[in-house]
């Protein structure tokens, strides 16, 4: 840990970045308008808006969680054509921008962690990591630094692509009108209930859950030297882990949940339900003899820890290779 906190801690500065005023309007209109949303849904709405609601949030998690992040940010483990052209789509309903743009953003999130670069720098606090830094611009200098974030992977996947180039279509049609019409057209909600709950409340939370990601350790990850037992102290729906310093350790993990949890939680559940469709392959996971091989040696100070972490990854990707040959077989 520590040789990866020096690692990352070198050339530490960040160019300016200023406040996207029209940016935090926008937001702002948002929030209050979606916090007005909720209330109508508590109070107004017909029951399939409730049902519609719950679902659509849940599908835009899904293009969130496992999609961008754990399939596009991490690679952690590999999908089929239609699962991709699902995830594109689930993530342009969620309304937060392309993939590329919140991969790389991710990315950048980890390589520069917790130093000045970070632009979701937790040591600022949860208010700055959760609402300010998505508000800022780009720094000034993005370009210099940018060459340090590997996107290729991203710049050659097809779906991206599409929906970057699209995005402002998809996101209008199949992100904000279809899915506001269809309870005014179906089931006679009205106009204004669909628009404050199906548009801007549903927006407000989707907005929020992507946030979440990067900010997540602040609300779900326990402090150190914390006297709570791992996994063991939910209280309503925080369950306090480690896992989330885990995933800044060995972000390729396929099993780890981006709220604090560990081969468990929903996003993980359905990754587990893509496995068994046949839609994905070669899941990337640290296993318990390489964890304990890799304490060995650091122990023994045959291996560094980088390198230890090193031959971890090496072994998964090794091991979710073989499961692919016998996929195909
Ligand atoms: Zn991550």
């Amino acid at each position: 840990m520590k040789e990866i906190k020096e690692e990352n801690s070198t050339n530490n500065e960040m160019g300016k970045r200023s406040v996207r005023w029209a940016v935090v309007l926008f937001y702002v209109y948002l929030h209050v308008l979606g916090i007005t949303g909720i209330l109508f849904l508590f109070t107004r709405a017909n029951w399939i808006t409730v049902f519609y609601f719950s679902f659509l949030v849940t599908i835009s998690s899904i293009g969130l969680t496992a999609g961008a992040h754990r399939l596009y940010a991490h690679e952690t483990f590999v999908a089929t054509w239609q699962l991709k052209l699902f995830i594109m789509l689930s993530h342009t309903l969620a309304g937060v921008g392309p993939i590329q743009d919140w991969v790389f953003w991710h990315r950048m999130h980890h390589k520069y962690y917790c130093t000045e670069r970070d632009p979701y720098n937790h040591k600022k606090g949860f208010f700055y990591s959760h609402f300010i830094s998505n508000l800022l611009s780009a720094p000034s200098d993005i370009e210099t630094y940018a060459r340090d974030i590997d996107m290729r992977d991203i710049e050659t996947d097809g779906y991206v692509w599409t929906q970057r180039k699209l995005y402002w279509i998809l996101f209008i049609v199949f992100g904000l009108l279809l899915p506001i019409n269809a309870p005014v057209e179906y089931w006679g909600e009205s106009l204004a209930n669909s628009f404050l709950i199906i548009g801007a409340a549903r927006l407000m939370i989707t907005t929020n859950i992507s946030w979440l990601v990067n900010s997540a350790l602040l609300v779900w990850g326990l402090e150190k030297g914390a006297k709570f037992p791992v996994d063991d102290n939910s209280v309503f729906f925080l369950s306090k882990s480690y896992w989330l310093n885990y995933h800044y350790v060995l972000p390729w993990d396929w099993k780890n949940d981006e709220f604090g949890t560990y081969e468990t939680g929903f996003a993980t559940f359905i990754v587990k339900m893509w496995r068994e469709l046949g839609f994905i392959n070669e899941m990337k996971t640290a296993t318990t003899d390489d964890v304990r091989n890799a304490l060995c040696k650091i122990a023994t100070s045959e291996t560094t820890l980088k390198e230890a972490l090193a031959e971890i990854q090496k072994n998964a990707e090794a091991i979710a290779y073989r499961e692919k040959l016998m996929f195909h077989h």
